[in-house]
């Protein structure tokens, strides 16, 4: 994705753009009603946010033990390489989903954030 200038399509149209980012949840292009605004609207904020603690939810055990293992090469390491694929295995389906329903990268996502100046998710 570039980053300083504004994506050519978009659903609603070059005239219902202020500036230049769509919708991480839904991939329109909407008006701004403030400089950082993030999402088209606050249900889609929810969604995203509630998949993203679910995931985290998920995520978290078998991404702290693969790390701890270094992808099971040191300490247990068939329960970090277990760990590990586990991790690969549901990064790849959230991947594969999200192109599905057209939702914005986590790369792209957390970009926007650092561009309109927020620190952390
Ligand atoms: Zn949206």
């Amino acid at each position: 994705m570039s980053g300083a200038t504004a994506p050519a399509q978009s659903p609603a149209g070059p005239s219902s753009r202020q500036s230049g980012h769509d919708c991480p949840e839904c991939g329109a292009g909407f008006p701004l009603a403030h400089p950082r605004q993030i999402f088209c609207s606050d249900a889609h904020q929810k969604a995203w946010k509630a998949r993203t603690r679910r995931r985290g939810y998920q995520l978290y055990p078998f991404a702290i033990v693969a790390r701890a293992t270094r992808e099971g090469t040191r300490g247990d390491r068939s329960t970090g390489s277990r760990a590990s694929k586990d991790a690969d295995q549901l990064r790849e389906r959230w991947k594969d989903e999200d192109a599905t329903k057209k939702r914005m990268t986590p790369a792209a996502y957390l970009a926007l954030r650092y561009r309109l100046g927020f620190d952390r998710p």
